[in-house]
């Protein structure tokens, strides 16, 4: 059938020029509103105006419907859990929550990266504790998303620049972007480094973007090989980034690692020119869940008003955010001092009597890195009620031993401070890599029936 193909083949290629045009029409609207992020009136102002067809959309989400008039606050603070429980409801395409699983599911074993419902793009969250999460975005969502990217990460240049991306799976998003300015290379990372590392002395990328796991493997990957980096910008991605990490992968590149705060819940925050992390509140509401009383961490619970298909309205995240001060670079909006990690990492140990301990990782992190300059790599996870397990990794040539005994000191001194009577440190030799999936370096793998 040539004629039905030659149809199909030209919708595909209208598609694609119409998702480019968008880009470029959401990247202009993005420069022309640029002044908004620089005064805080301004940018809410603009915020509102955004807000005002937000509004008008929810008319088609049975679950939002009601609240189409209702100010913000009165909307329903909703987590993952409630987010997937009323996932039909939600949504505005009418896609089952069973639909939407079957087509990312299938789509995740033959590694077909662009699941789709006719317009619709299905993505699977990377939920560790078999919670998935699953988002729609239909074309213009993508294109709005490409174009924030554009406008806060990538920036624009008349100059030819390459971007290396290691993922775990490619994106048909990434293609819309490929023009005569910008190329992008994907780097599979369940494919081994070695080869990784040759590549990409050979593609000389302008941009390296990673998780910080990965960009560990690589650092060392190629000093092992002796190949001299030669980025412009390294930008860390998808996991927590350790200020020690930061600091050694800026020395081996010779430039500071940015940072993108992005999810599939949203593109959140992104690095200034100062090298610090500032939500993106032109398009996204943030309040806060403070999680203690000196109001030094909170979830950020977000409301998107970019988002279409699938609506985010006032959804609580579980990570930890330290807010920063106000920075020199103007923006006016938040910055983020620190992302600590998940909620469902914080230890909660008990003692003898009984009584439970909140311990964030934050904690754990400065214990173990301060006990000795050697440590290059760890892990502490808790296993029971009263169980720590831990795992280090050291600089070739230091006494490992003296190493665990610096470590497991630390720690004790750590737990005494809390109070914490019994707790069992276990040295553990070995640590399960799962390829592809996300590094946790204090991570709670106990959790209690309640
Ligand atoms: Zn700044």
């Amino acid at each position: 059938m040539p004629l039905l193909r030659n149809l199909e083949g030209n919708l595909g290629e209208t598609r694609r020029v119409m998702e480019k045009f968008w880009i470029l029409w959401e990247y202009l609207k993005l420069r022309w509103y640029r002044k908004a992020r620089y005064h805080r009136p301004y940018m809410e102002r603009i915020r509102n105006q955004r807000a005002k067809s937000w509004r008008k959309r929810l008319a088609k989400s049975p679950f939002y419907v009601s609240y189409q008039q209702a100010p913000l606050e009165e909307f329903p603070v909703v987590n993952k859990a409630l987010f997937m429980e009323n996932f039909d409801a939600i949504n505005v395409a009418g896609i089952t929550k069973e639909e939407a699983f079957r087509v990312a599911l299938q789509a995740e074993e033959s590694r077909d990266f662009s699941p789709t419902i006719g317009d619709i793009t299905v993505g699977l969250s990377s939920g560790t504790s078999g919670n998935k999460g699953i988002f729609l975005a239909n074309g213009y969502e993508r294109a709005q998303w490409v174009a924030t990217v554009l406008d806060r990460i990538i920036g624009w240049s008349w100059k030819h620049r390459k971007v290396a991306f290691f993922l775990r799976a490619n994106s048909n998003l990434y293609e819309s972007v490929k023009s005569r300015l910008l190329t992008f290379e994907f780097f599979d990372i369940l494919q081994p480094l070695k080869g990784h590392a040759v590549r990409l002395a050979r593609y000389q990328p302008d941009i390296l973007v990673a998780q910080p796991s990965v960009l560990r493997d690589v650092v060392l990957e190629m000093k092992k090989q002796g190949i001299t980096p030669s980025v412009s910008r390294v930008i860390s991605v998808a996991e927590v980034l350790d200020p020690e990490d930061q600091n050694q992968f800026s020395d081996f590149f010779g430039v500071r690692v940015e940072q993108v705060y992005q999810c599939t819940e949203g593109f959140l925050a992104h690095t200034c020119e100062e090298g610090n992390l500032h939500f993106n509140e032109d398009w996204l509401m943030i309040e806060r869940n403070y999680l203690d009383e000196k109001k030094d961490r909170f979830h950020p619970v977000i409301t998107d008003y970019f988002r279409r298909t699938q609506p985010v309205i006032r959804y609580e995240l579980n990570d930890i955010i330290h807010p920063g001060p106000p920075c020199a670079c103007g923006l006016a909006s938040q910055t983020i001092a620190r992302i600590e990690g998940r909620a469902d990492d914080v230890f909660r140990l008990s003692n003898t009597a009984g009584e439970v301990f909140t311990i964030y990782p934050d904690f754990l992190r400065r214990a173990v890195i301060g006990a000795s300059d050697s440590i290059t790599d760890y892990r502490v996870t808790q296993v029971s009620e009263r169980r720590i397990t831990y795992y280090l990794e050291v600089e070739g040539g230091s006494d490992l031993d003296l190493v665990q005994v610096q470590v497991e000191k630390a720690l004790r001194r750590l737990f005494d401070r809390l109070a914490l009577d019994f707790v069992d440190i276990v040295y553990t030799t070995e640590i399960a890599r799962i390829p592809g999936a996300k590094r946790i370096r204090i991570h709670n793998a106990h959790r209690p029936t309640v």
